[in-house]
């Protein structure tokens, strides 16, 4: 005990040390290689030109700008994370474009995997693959006292309310960190978030064994839905306008696809759910239209899963939803153990998804890549 103990306060002063090493250089550098240029963008760290500078990717109200920031000092209780991959998702793609919004600047990117370049826990070795989760929880309010971490009223949301993976390096708080497997690779692994989120809504809204459910939306995400819908059992149909996604969701496996363009889609539906619509819709458009088509084939006393992050507003009827008994679930986390399991034993297909690797120098092009309908996934390498 006294041996641990021991060993605890030495790692301890270790971090510390560290710590204030890292402050001394950063004033030094403070008053010997200040950027104006990161400073006007509203940057509190200060830049040198040593070993405590690193590049990231960082939104400003004029865009995107590749800057030298400092390196991010490691606190006791974290781990430093050398990022390789950082996936773009809807929610960045709305931040970028200024329909969420969010405290400027920021370094984007919620959905990353990398290397641990030095970390607090002894647990978690240097140069281990990994990936983490999207928040980081206050461990002090009601919910995260009730064991419902996920809910914290106070949690910070890396890419989103605190600077995320578009860096070379980030620190994380040990414990919302994932060990990868062997054979998931970093790239792999930034599907792990909303994967985990796909299970999410699967566990809200389980069909039952080749019970018909639908899923609008022919995205990433749409298509890591089927996947694990699919996975679980249920007969999937895919409801979207893109014509290119909808053949990436054929060459997945997925044979029952309709083109809202091109088909009477809802009579198609209608057909195969005995003229009532199917007990499950997943909403995974990614705009507000798919709600209203959500409400429009669901039966009634079915469940509507919504899953889209855009930041546009909706007016819906309640009344609608209490006389015809509907049930609503939002879902944006989940359980990213299963998703990285899920991955490791290829049960989903992730690498048919990323329709283009961009590297971080590249930020602004990946953006707007991202941002065209065909695209699925962008990759960004570090
Ligand atoms: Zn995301
Ligand atoms: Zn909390």
């Amino acid at each position: 005990m006294y041996h641990q103990l021991k060993i605890d306060i030495t790692q301890l002063s270790l971090l510390l040390l560290n710590y204030y090493i890292f402050k001394i250089v950063h004033i030094v550098c403070k008053y010997s290689f200040v950027s104006k240029g990161l400073l006007d963008m509203g940057f509190k760290g200060l830049l040198d030109e040593g070993e405590c500078k690193m590049q990231s990717l960082i939104l400003t109200a004029d865009g995107l700008q590749l800057a030298d920031t400092p390196m991010p000092p490691l606190m006791p209780g974290d781990v430093r994370i050398e990022v390789r991959s950082v996936g773009i998702c809807g929610t960045d793609l709305a931040i970028w474009k200024g329909d969420f919004e969010v405290e400027l600047p920021l370094v984007l990117g919620h959905e990353f995997a990398g290397v641990i370049h030095e970390s607090s826990d002894p647990d978690i070795e240097p140069g281990t693959l990994v990936t983490c989760d999207i928040d980081i929880s206050c461990g002090r309010c009601w919910y995260c006292r009730s064991g419902a971490r996920q809910n914290c009223a106070n949690k910070e949301i890396l890419g989103i309310t605190r600077d995320g993976g578009l860096s070379e390096y980030v620190c994380v708080p040990a414990d919302i960190i994932h060990p990868l497997p062997y054979g998931v690779s970093t790239s792999d692994a930034t599907f792990a978030e909303p994967l985990a989120s796909s299970i999410k809504t699967h566990q809200q809204a389980p069909a039952d064994d080749d019970e018909p459910i639908v899923i609008l939306g022919s995205g990433k995400l749409a298509l890591l839905l089927a996947q694990v819908y699919d996975a679980n059992g249920a007969d999937v149909h895919i409801v979207g306008r893109n014509r290119w996604q909808l053949g990436l969701a054929k060459q997945l496996g997925f044979q029952h696809t309709y083109d809202t363009i091109e088909n009477d889609w809802k009579s198609d539906i209608l057909k195969i759910t005995h003229g009532v619509g199917p007990r499950i819709v997943v909403e995974a458009t990614g705009n507000t239209d798919g709600i209203s088509m959500a409400l429009d084939v669901v039966r009634n006393g079915g469940i509507v899963a919504m899953k889209s992050i855009h930041g546009h507003q909706f007016s819906i009827n309640p009344s609608t939803i209490v006389a015809r008994e509907l049930t609503l679930y939002g879902a944006s986390r989940g359980p990213f153990d299963q998703a990285i399991n899920m991955l490791s034993k290829g049960r989903i297909e992730v690498k048919k998804l990323i329709t283009k690797e961009f590297k971080l120098e590249d930020g602004n092009k990946a953006f707007e890549f991202a941002s065209q309908p065909s695209v699925t996934k962008v990759i960004v390498n570090i």
